[in-house]
């Protein structure tokens, strides 16, 4: 007889479905999502085990990377920014229509995805120094790409600037029905409000009301807007709450939210360049006032400034302790949750993000952690000292 029988008694398979069958009796009928559009939103919000026990504190991450269109919390933004333009008769299904977007990855991969799932065309301005995994993605999605060099956001050839002309020179020259439709993330209201109607409220119910502090990074900045705007003004948390903005290097916001400046006088807003010299980040860290962040900026309470190297540490660690494999702006956000923990009483809840896997980082970000043979350089306990 096979090893370890004795403890497996035979089934039956007439058992086991006369068994299953009863189970199932006055269960309602399960509703299956439909589309990839049904998969997106709800993510688990789970304890990161590892930086609980470090901390004292109780360490929760949305796993925003499980969002099932393009894996990343810009599913559910470009969900809501293609609802409110179809709405408004901007795009139209079956009229050849193009949805053009200036991203560094993320919002171009869902709402490539989205458009393949709606019958749209994408066309995608990004900087080139993203990684490739994400233009490669892009473009089996079947999504044209423009990979431009950085630019400061007063240059035309910015990537977001370039879109928004793409789209004017689509509908302009058009010859048929169709239009271009710039989805604009960064000013687009429909991006915060995203995170306010979804990732604020699945937040609030899968911790009961109980947190004491939420982390995030901002790029567009509709991620803190959202959410803060939710949990502060829509329950009331207010002073509850401490919200805190994870920052990497080469971005203003930390200036802005700790000392209400973000440019030195030989710096005007925009002028600088952000990636390719100032961090290995990517997705968050910006030198301009959005829409989106603005509409929460009063909401946030604190920045947190988080180097590389900090980042490579916390995703190496997240590996090895927890079996976390997450891309740069996740790393970042919990390297800020740890910072905020160690300065709230033990016992505190606090929530981050988790925006993508490490599996879109492959070329960049992670081949770096490699290179830098952190493990033996810095010890586990750096990451505690913040
Ligand atoms: N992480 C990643 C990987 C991103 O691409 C982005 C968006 N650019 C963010 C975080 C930040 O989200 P938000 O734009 O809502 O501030």
């Amino acid at each position: 007889s096979r090893p370890g029988s004795t403890y497996l008694p035979p089934v039956k398979l007439e058992d086991h479905t006369r068994s299953a069958r009863q189970s199932m009796v006055g269960l309602p009928t399960p509703q299956n999502p439909e589309g990839v559009e049904g998969i997106i939103g709800n993510t688990p919000l789970f304890k990161i085990k590892s930086l609980s026990e470090a901390t004292g504190c109780t360490i929760l991450a949305k796993a925003e990377f499980l969002n099932g269109a393009g894996g990343s919390p810009k599913d559910r933004v470009a969900l809501n920014m293609i609802a409110l333009a179809e709405e408004e008769g901007l795009l139209t299904p079956g009229r050849g229509d193009t949805i053009y977007e200036g991203t560094v990855g993320s919002t171009g991969i869902s709402l490539a995805t989205l458009a393949r799932a709606k019958g749209y065309k994408a066309y995608i301005c990004m900087p080139n120094d993203q990684s490739t995994e994400k233009s490669d993605l892009l473009h089996h999605l079947g999504a044209e790409v423009e990979r431009v060099t950085p630019a400061p956001i007063t240059s035309t050839e910015h990537f977001v600037n370039l879109a928004r002309t793409r789209a004017k020179e689509h509908t302009a020259s058009s010859k048929d029905e169709s239009r271009g439709f710039f989805a604009d993330q960064f000013e687009s209201i429909a991006n915060y409000k995203a995170h306010f109607q979804t990732t604020g409220p699945e937040i609030w119910q899968q911790t009961g009301g109980q947190l004491d502090a939420f982390i995030a990074g901002a790029g567009t900045g509709g991620t803190i807007s959202g959410i803060s705007l939710f949990l502060k003004h829509e329950m009331g948390m207010w002073g509850d709450l401490k919200v805190v903005l994870a920052d990497p290097e080469g971005s203003g916001l930390y200036n802005k939210v700790k000392h209400g400046v973000m440019f030195s006088n030989t710096e005007k807003e925009g002028t600088r360049r952000r990636q390719q010299v100032d961090s290995i980040v990517e997705g968050i860290g910006i030198n301009r006032l959005t829409e989106n962040f603005e509409a929460g900026r009063e909401l946030v309470d604190d920045a947190v400034k988080v180097t590389d190297l900090q980042a490579m540490q916390m995703a190496r660690w997240l590996v090895e302790k927890d079996g976390i494999f997450v891309g740069s702006s996740s790393a970042v956000n919990c390297v800020a949750a740890v910072a905020t923990a160690m300065n709230m009483p033990k016992g505190s809840r606090i929530v981050t993000i988790l925006c993508d896997s490490g599996t879109r980082h492959l070329s960049k970000f992670w081949k770096k952690v490699g290179e830098l043979g952190l493990e033996e350089e810095h010890g586990q306990t750096d990451l505690l000292k913040l």
